[in-house]
């Protein structure tokens, strides 16, 4: 084992890469059940990242186990009592089902957020430590062995550890060095994201969580911490034209002129700030365990903003592996078994939305079905219900497409929408094969994998020059 010059080497049970979500989570817990834990970001704290922020109900729940729920209400941010949803000519208003007791939402913007995350690891005696870059893991033989990191400085350092956790995003150094970064599924969105801040209107309805398609377009409207509201818009993807300056200014004023309520919903309020944009965006899977590492939060699965999962999934998921890791850390046969059963319970949990997210992000005007289904929860309560739920991962899909549903809703499809007889047929043609290739990718590409890939080759000391190393 040859250290690098000046590095400096330090020891730990877990090492964190990344101190937003799913880092904080997994050092919460781990740091909790009395494990010493170090999480390295590269970023100074608190500061803001690329997302939009509406939790629904289950992700403040996940608040409230880590600890994190005070500190995060106390950022201001108004209780969201009803969620609200338009297309299709219909508006269906619906209450948030209660998880843990929580019947609210809440859209709170990332940098108090993710402070107050951080502190709860903090506080829970887990190691904070910014502005530090990791460059590279180190391996043991098969295993990875800890992390290399550069500091503001320019230093050198090494942690290392029993676990290496990757929670550094969807651009993960962590994932690349373990030779996991090419996802085993990745579904394209169809939709591009542009979003900006406004200071709410003093009449607004700082309660309401709003939605609404218009064409392709769907666009949002989420009140926020201090007096502002976050308004995201999705258009769908545009191939081709510049991304020069001021072209995501122009996209975002272009979809709220094709989105009238939502600029109706924006009248009286000022913009604050400029226009942020994610383009090029996939959802996707990827390996997310093996000897001595695992990848919880963006780093391993990601789905489209559009359902609005990921701080809950990377929080459940972080908070999940530190508790099922914390006792097994010193016995690394039981350590990797129950990683590889961390990551399979993952994809067993998420394929359902994940399939149900990338229908939404498909860019494309309302379907027959849906529209349906709108005209529909209209009249009836229960309805609006189950597909809030879905949302606040309270209800599986497959509850809202039983097939006698799915039945009434085509029955009901064809009843309304009877001028355009042939696009409803043609709908659910495509909603039978649809399903059809869920089902299918469930059954194949998803059943069963986790950890099953490609282990990175043993060698036999301690080394920076795993397979698929990566030096940021
Ligand atoms: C446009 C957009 C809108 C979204 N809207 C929503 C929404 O409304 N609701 C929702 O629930 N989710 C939303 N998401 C998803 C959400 O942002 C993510 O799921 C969530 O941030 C994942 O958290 P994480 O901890 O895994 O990663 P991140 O939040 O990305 O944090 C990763 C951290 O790792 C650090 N890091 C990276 N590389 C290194 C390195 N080499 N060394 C040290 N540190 C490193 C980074 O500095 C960063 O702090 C949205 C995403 C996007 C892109």
């Amino acid at each position: 084992m040859v250290d690098s010059p000046g590095t400096a080497l330090e020891w730990a049970d877990v090492v964190v890469v990344g101190a937003r979500c799913a880092g904080s989570a997994t050092a919460t817990a781990l740091a909790a059940a009395g494990r010493d834990v170090v999480v390295l970001d590269a970023a100074t704290l608190p500061s803001d990242t690329l997302s939009t922020h509406l939790l629904w109900p289950a992700g403040l729940a996940e608040l409230g186990r880590l600890g994190a729920l005070a500190a995060v209400e106390a950022l201001g941010a108004p209780r969201l009592t009803e969620a609200f949803a338009h297309g299709g000519g219909y508006g269906v208003g619906a209450a948030f089902p209660a998880v843990d007791g929580i019947d609210y939402s809440m859209c709170v913007r990332r940098t108090g957020f993710d402070d107050a995350l951080a502190r709860t690891a903090v506080a829970a005696g887990a190691q904070v430590r910014q502005r530090r870059r990791v460059t590279a893991v180190l391996w043991d033989g098969h295993r990875c062995a800890g992390v290399r990191y550069v500091d503001a400085a320019g230093r050198i350092g090494e942690i290392r550890a029993k676990l290496v956790v990757g929670a550094d995003g969807r651009r993960s150094t962590v994932a690349r060095a373990v030779g996991a970064d090419e996802p085993f599924l990745t579904v394209p969105s169809g939709r591009d994201c542009y979003f900006a801040y406004w200071r709410d209107a003093p009449d607004a309805a700082r309660h309401v969580a709003a939605q609404w398609r218009a064409g392709a377009d769907l666009g949002t409207a989420f009140p926020c911490d201090d007096g502002l509201v976050l308004s995201l818009v999705q258009p769908p993807v545009e191939t081709g034209g510049g991304r020069g300056p001021g072209e995501a200014e122009r996209r975002y004023t272009a979809a709220l002129e094709r989105i009238p309520p939502l600029t109706e919903r924006l009248r009286g309020c000022e913009r604050v700030g400029r226009v942020r944009s994610a383009t090029g965006i996939a959802s996707y899977f990827r390996r997310s365990t093996g000897p001595g590492w695992a990848l919880p939060g963006d780093s391993g699965h990601f789905k489209d903003p559009v359902t609005a999962q990921g701080i809950r999934d990377a929080l459940h998921y972080g908070r999940t592996l530190g508790e099922a890791v914390a006792d097994v850390l010193d016995d690394p046969v039981a350590l990797d078994a129950v990683l590889t059963e961390w990551e399979r319970r993952r994809i067993v949990e998420c394929r359902e939305i994940f399939h149900w997210t990338n229908r939404l992000a498909r860019g494309e005007a309302m379907r027959p079905l849906e529209i349906e289904l709108y005209r529909a929860a209209v009249d009836d309560p229960d309805l609006a219900r189950l597909t809030t739920g879905i949302f606040a991962r309270t209800r599986r899909p497959a509850e809202l497409y039983t097939p006698a549903r799915a039945l009434r809703l085509a029955a009901g499809a064809l009843r309304h929408q009877r001028d355009d007889l042939p696009a409803v047929l043609a709908d659910l043609a495509r909603e039978l094969r649809d399903a059809a290739r869920d089902r299918h990718t469930t059954r194949t590409t998803l059943r069963g994998k986790s950890s099953r890939g490609a282990a990175p080759k043993p060698r036999s000391s301690l080394t920076t020059a795993g397979p698929g190393e990566h030096h940021a």
